[in-house]
């Protein structure tokens, strides 16, 4: 399919480009020492990661521990109360540790196994990507240094708890305003450190090439097999398709299995509490291009080019920008990026809970709160939604600073 010039028949053959281009977006903005270590994951990737053996290894381990192809469900009743539109949801709420960060980490962490590395490091901020990180590191038997500002530790005690019984050692980061902005300098420093022994694996489609591309890919799963699962069960394609954005990553991979169709994407930002800087997470929509963390994107930055404090009721989303492709489908106009604010948000939540009997994490109750309003615009068709993860991790807040509806 040809769009605005771009043909998306090839597309995955010419973006990102060798240097980890999209467009104008991406490259790796890093010092020379680390330039060499992230040539040194990119050259694996490109040959290791292609080989026969680390693919069916990565397909039997998505069968069989992360309980892959999770299914597509049709929202039969949620459908019917809006009128037409037939809504579904891929569930990635069903792979194992309940969301779809471990695709990328068990790839990521498969790759330092068969490159001989003894260790993977990582920074968190809702702890989300920790966890499923030290999942893997503990499937594999890599040691797993966790980088974590004070304040995150103390607001995150569950997830805290998960690494360490996985076995995980997390560093707390005490400078700063002790979040995830710290974290992530004192992960790169350590990584500069110890890159000889250890890769850094990023929890979503940022950072410098080749994390971006390899990410996506890791990811892209869970549109190959959406795409093919909606097609068995209704016989064509969906008319839309909608995932939350935060980093990118759940989008990054369901939105690859659709590009070079004739359906109609959407990525979906948290508006939070409204449209004033330091209120919301929507780099896409209010952003400008900058360079942080290794990368370039669109970004949400202070006056001082520094990334800009943002908010958003899912922790997960709440990141002052997104991955560089994700900046360039939306130049391209190929993928129409949106907000969902918090209130919209808590009440998908409940809706899909009450209706289906499926407690979403807030980050995807975004794209459902956006499936819904769409399809009451649309008035007939069919929209499929990435349910990223599960809400249980939610539960707690949600009744506490929501209660029940
Ligand atoms: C982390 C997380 C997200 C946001 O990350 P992306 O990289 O944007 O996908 C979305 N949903 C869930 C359930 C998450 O845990």
């Amino acid at each position: 399919m040809n769009f605005n010039g771009i043909d998306f028949d090839t597309y995955f053959k010419h973006y990102p480009d060798e240097n980890g281009y999209f467009g104008p977006y991406g490259g790796a903005y890093i010092p020379d020492n680390l330039k060499k270590a992230m040539q040194e994951i990119d050259e694996a990737y490109q040959t290791i990661a292609q080989s026969r053996q680390f693919i069916s290894e990565l397909r039997r381990i998505r069968k069989e521990f992360q309980g892959r192809p999770t299914p597509v469900s049709h929202l039969e009743r949620l459908s019917n109360k809006l009128g037409n539109v037939q809504l579904y949801v891929k569930r990635e709420d069903l792979n194992h540790t309940g969301a779809h960060k471990l695709n990328h980490c068990m790839g990521e962490a498969l790759l330092a196994k068969f490159m001989g590395k003894k260790k993977v490091i990582a920074e968190t901020g809702a702890g989300q990507h920790g966890v499923a990180l030290a999942t893997a590191a503990a499937y594999f038997g890599l040691e797993c240094d966790i980088y974590m500002g004070s304040v995150d530790i103390k607001k995150q005690a569950p997830n805290v708890a998960r690494m360490k019984i996985l076995g995980a050692n997390v560093v707390e980061v005490t400078h700063g305003l002790q979040t995830l902005k710290e974290a992530v300098d004192a992960a790169f420093d350590a990584y500069s450190r110890e890159y000889k022994d250890c890769i850094y694996c990023i929890g979503s489609v940022l950072g410098p090439h080749p994390f971006p591309m390899m990410v996506r890919d890791f990811q892209s799963v869970v549109g190959i097999e959406a795409r093919e699962q909606f097609v068995e069960m209704t016989g064509h394609l969906p008319d839309a398709v909608v995932a939350c954005v935060g980093g990118g990553s759940n989008a990054a991979g369901f939105f690859s299995g659709f590009l070079n169709d004739p359906v109609d994407i959407y990525g979906i930002e948290p508006l939070g509490r409204g449209p004033k800087l330091g209120d919301h997470a929507a780099s896409l929509q209010y952003g400008t291009e900058g360079i942080m963390h290794g990368f370039k994107s669109i970004m949400l930055m202070d006056e001082n080019g520094e990334p800009a404090p943002v908010y958003s009721v899912a922790s997960g989303l709440d990141y002052p920008s997104s991955g560089p492709e994700h900046a360039f489908l939306r130049d391209l106009g190929r993928v129409k990026y949106d907000v969902i604010d918090d209130e919209e948000t808590i009440d998908a939540f409940f809706t899909l809970s009450r209706t289906e009997g499926i407690i979403p994490a807030i980050e995807s109750s975004h794209a459902v709160a956006y499936g819904i309003k769409l399809a009451q615009k649309m008035g007939k068709g069919s929209i499929l939604i990435n349910l990223s993860g599960r809400g249980d991790k939610d539960m707690d807040y949600v009744l506490e600073h929501y209660g029940i509806r």
